[in-house]
């Protein structure tokens, strides 16, 4: 296919986007993809469908080869399906909707779940499953924060696949067939990905993985073991507790001192000269109905997804000033482990191992010195509560973790029977007995493929696309389009290459040279061929691979070969 810039609205940008906070977005933008249209909202472009295009082309082929059979549903739908699972409430303000003319609430689904698991209850008998259904359509989530272009928007594309299955061994096929497709997709789009154990809410009991792209435009944290492989997201990331360490101090009687005005961890830390490792934090939550106080190190932070799992909570939030002060009988800000009133005690184990804790006194103005956990306060419950952090071990090897920031691209999650349940979607099982049907669900952010791709694959001057998610092949461009024998054979080539099944664009715009060099790299196709000196010269072009940069000046007739051997070289990250 032959695509004349001349008469293709591509046009590129000089200047970034304002407010730009990522390069896939200024790039974008400035290569022409995408435009912004309003608050998280974005057009796509011709040059940038097709890029997304060939992204939902590799999420098709590699979801048919796994099996699964493509639908599509309705973005609007009835609000009562949204109400039966309780994810009217949950999802709250994220949940786009309006009123119909007569006057019934339509929510435009940011996911679906529901609809789906009301279309499956179709299949009657153990006999019609398993089956995946996929679709790739529009989402809507009113995000409160869109942001980095099409990373984070209110509308976007989701390829989103179901599976039912009558048996629990029979979700782990299926899980593990969407784990294998998604591994495929994100590898043929030229994409580096970890698949991250991931938190699955507090119920505990499922299992999830996200699919995370290495990225500094990346609003998730994950913890990474370049040594053994492991990756989880930071929510999940499992924290061991400390080595004992033979060195470390006699515990001394516990006392207590006057420490004024100092309240935060910075603030103790530098008036009693310890280092915060020597502090122990109090931190006072209500759990459902029950008060928790939580002791993590003073130089690590709770981890709320945790405590909520170990402690089997719904409802977790930090104590209100009244519950803080009844139960530690100070204001807030003195809370400490020792002689605390009515609260459950949880001790992350690295705040149980130290010795000679500085903490809080349950006093105003006062700390206690030479806390020891154990002996001056016994927790309930010793257990990973907290973050981990770049100090922190692999939990698998014990080799050091590194934390990235990353994208989430995809998810997989083993649901299980929430939704069949609260929608009645039953099965006959083998026994006649019925049963409902045990689901998981699969998503990809089609767009957020695209822009991690990008983030991962540029330089300076622009893009560098993989050739599978590239717009074009081979971008051809005639250096002086004033010269009619040069304009003839750069279009002839173009012909040619075209009719050897390239896709390629010819750049046969009126502009000067060096523009046009700068948009070729801008716009990052894979191969350039050139139409210029050399041609005048002595009838050679010169062919460059965008991404390596590597060079050659053959004859035009040995064009094609060239040009093929430098597309079937993939670009470095
Ligand atoms: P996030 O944590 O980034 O908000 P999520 O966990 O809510 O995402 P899922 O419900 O798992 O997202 O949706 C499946 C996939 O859809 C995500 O893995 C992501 O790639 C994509 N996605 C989610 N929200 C957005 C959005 N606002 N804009 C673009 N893509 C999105
Ligand atoms: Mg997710």
């Amino acid at each position: 296919m032959l695509t004349r810039w001349s008469q293709y609205f591509l046009n590129t940008l000089r200047e970034d986007p304002k407010d730009s906070e990522s390069i896939s977005h200024k790039l974008m933008v400035r290569a022409g993809l995408v435009r912004r249209v309003g608050s998280g909202t974005y057009a796509y472009l011709p040059f940038g469908l097709r890029a997304l295009q060939k992204v939902m082309a590799i999420i098709r082929e590699e979801m048919n080869r796994a099996g699964a059979q493509e639908l599509f549903l309705p973005a609007m739908t009835p609000v009562e399906l949204w109400k039966a699972t309780g994810r009217y409430d949950i999802m709250g303000d994220v949940l786009v909707r309006f009123k119909d003319r007569t006057g019934k609430e339509v929510v435009l689904a940011p996911t679906h779940e529901e609809v789906i698991t009301e279309l499956a209850k179709e299949a009657r008998s153990h006999k019609q499953l398993p089956v995946i259904l996929y679709q790739i359509q529009t989402k809507f989530r009113d995000e409160p924060r869109p942001r980095f272009g099409v990373i984070r928007t209110k509308e976007f594309l989701m390829k989103d696949a179901y599976s039912f299955d009558s048996s629990w061994e029979g979700l782990g096929k299926s899980y593990d067939a969407m784990y294998a497709a998604y591994q495929r997709i994100f590898s043929r789009a030229g994409l580096k990905v970890l698949a991250c154990e991931a938190d699955s809410g507090a119920m505990g009991g499922d299992v999830s993985h996200e699919f995370m792209a290495p990225s500094e435009a990346g609003e998730d944290r994950i913890a990474h073991c370049v040594s053994c492989g492991y990756a989880a997201n930071l929510e999940a990331a499992k924290c061991l507790p400390p080595e004992p360490n033979p060195k470390s101090a006699q515990p001394e009687p516990m006392k207590e001192v006057q420490t004024p005005g100092q309240h935060t961890v910075e603030q103790v830390s530098r008036f009693l000269n310890v280092t915060p490792a020597q502090i122990i934090k109090t931190l006072i939550y209500e759990a459902d109905s029950e008060v928790i106080a939580v002791l993590v190190r003073g130089d690590h932070e709770v981890n709320e997804a945790k405590l909520a799992r170990v402690l089997k909570a719904k409802a977790l939030r930090l104590a209100s000033a009244s519950t803080i002060q009844r139960v530690s009988g100070a204001p807030v800000g003195f809370a400490g482990p020792v002689g605390l009133n009515g609260a459950k005690l949880v001790a992350d184990p690295a705040a149980a191992a130290v010795v000679n804790a500085v903490a809080g006194a349950n006093k105003a103005e006062t700390h206690a010195l030479n806390v020891n956990i154990g002996r001056d306060a016994k927790p309930e419950l010793i257990a990973d509560v907290r973050f981990v952090t770049d100090q922190d071990v692999c939990p698998k090897c014990k080799a050091k973790l590194e934390l990235i920031k990353a994208i989430e691209v995809g998810h997989v999650f083993k649901l299980g029977t929430r939704y069949s349940e609260a929608l009645g979607a039953l099965v006959q099982d083998a026994s006649g007995g019925s049963q409902p049907m045990i689901m998981g669900c699969y998503g990809i952010g089609v767009n957020r493929v695209l822009a991690s791709a990008i983030e991962q694959l540029n330089d300076k001057d622009g893009l560098r696309w993989p050739r599978s998610l590239a717009p074009f092949d081979a971008i051809i461009t005639i250096m002086e389009t004033g010269n009619q024998d040069m304009a003839k054979a750069g279009t002839d080539l173009a012909e040619k290459l075209a009719g050897s099944g390239l896709e390629v664009l010819l750049d046969d715009r009126q502009q000067s040279p060096g523009s046009k060099l700068k948009d070729a790299d801008l716009v990052g196709i894979p191969v350039q061929v050139i139409f210029g000196k050399t041609w005048l010269a002595g009838g050679q072009v010169e062919i460059r691979s965008r991404s390596s940069r590597d060079k050659l000046t053959v004859e035009v007739p040995q064009a094609e070969g060239a040009v093929r051997k430098l597309l079937d070289t993939p670009p470095s990250l």
